[in-house]
């Protein structure tokens, strides 16, 4: 099957599977950056441990944005990602970032977002700005489970952005494709019966996911729902494997102020291994932080590292990530019979 035809739950969990078993400390530059715009957000969601972060609120330079992807761009990355913990419509120039990577000749240019700082003025220029992608985090189906899980937000701005921008984008000759995701917590699990019937005309594909402790820094079991807490934990406690991270092959991280991490949830900047202020995105792929942090990995040492310690990623397999997408699959058609 051709990459582009694969389905967001699919190429999500490639990307977690490490590609080349023998887990090579010098590793094949990535074809796939994400580059902190800001790490400022506009909401505070109870499964979120944004509200926590003690790093500086901030913004990345143009200056050093253009050097990034121009940098990306020489490497032949095809795929940029404009986001990690902060919400991308915040930044300024957000719409000249994008069109600084098109221009760039990058394939495939994507954001995630909150969808509640956008407005009908950033929507329109949303379409003009070739972004490939956008994914929303809608994660309810209903006013009322939506603003108490995610603090700060408007359910109404949220369904009058997406439809308005579904229209412009059916209207135009617009490619952007509109992309959901939806964590299932506690809070919202009987959404997941009635989102369909809402969502199921204005997303073209969504990505269901139970939620996790973003690497031991929310207290996830205490949200994941009673109904389900049995199944999953057999899932996941069945072995006591664990498997290397793609994070540390698959993909360039670069924060709003040049350093480099190897984790998109880095929240704190505790993993870092390089800064793009006086190096390359070359010179850091393979550096001696970087090498160490792959044998880490390689040796399933860990305790060795924050976050990874306390990661539900390294104890998924492929075959357990797609039991899990089963089961919600499961539930979804079990609500919609009701
Ligand atoms: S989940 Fe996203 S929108 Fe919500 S607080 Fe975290 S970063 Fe902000
Ligand atoms: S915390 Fe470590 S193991 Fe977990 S996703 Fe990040 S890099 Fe991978």
């Amino acid at each position: 099957m051709k990459n582009k035809n694969k389905s967001i739950l699919e190429k999500s969990i490639e990307f977690f599977t490490v590609k080349d078993e023998n887990y090579p400390l010098i590793a094949e530059y990535p074809n796939n950056i994400m580059i902190e715009v800001t790490n400022a957000c506009n909401l505070q969601c109870k499964m979120c441990y944004h509200k926590h972060m003690r790093r500086k609120a901030g913004f990345m330079s143009e200056n050093l944005y253009r050097k990034v992807i121009d940098k990306a761009s020489n490497l032949g990355i095809e795929n940029v990602g404009l986001y990690t913990t902060g919400e991308s419509f915040l930044h300024p120039q957000i719409f000249d970032f994008i069109k600084i990577a098109k221009n760039k000749n990058i394939k495939y240019v994507y954001i995630t977002t909150n969808g509640n700082a956008l407005n009908e003025y950033k929507i329109k220029k949303i379409i003009d700005s070739g972004l490939d992608s956008i994914k929303f985090s809608i994660d309810s189906a209903t006013k009322e489970t939506y603003e108490n899980i995610k603090i700060g937000a408007s359910w109404d701005k949220l369904l009058n952005n997406i439809k308005l921008l579904k229209k412009l984008r059916d209207e135009s000759n617009s490619k952007l494709k509109i992309f959901a995701s939806f964590l299932i917590t506690k809070g919202n699990y009987n959404d997941l019966f009635k989102y369909n019937s809402i969502f199921k005309d204005l997303i073209d594909e969504t990505l269901f996911s139970f939620v996790d402790s973003q690497a031991g820094q929310v207290d996830a079991n205490s949200m994941i729902p009673d109904e389900i807490k049995e199944k999953l934990n057999k899932l996941v406690g069945s072995s006591n494997e664990t498997f290397p991270c793609g994070m540390l092959w698959h993909r360039f991280i670069v924060n709003y102020d040049g350093t480099l991490t190897i984790c998109c949830i880095d929240f704190d900047g505790k993993l870092i291994y390089g800064d793009l202020n006086n190096s390359t995105l070359k010179e850091c792929w393979n550096n001696k932080k970087m090498q160490n942090f792959r044998k880490i990995h390689r040796e399933k040492k860990f305790k060795l590292l924050p976050l990874c310690c306390d990661c539900d990623f390294v104890k998924n397999d492929v075959n357990k990530d797609r039991d899990k997408a089963k089961i919600i699959k499961n539930i979804i058609k079990l609500g919609e019979n009701i």
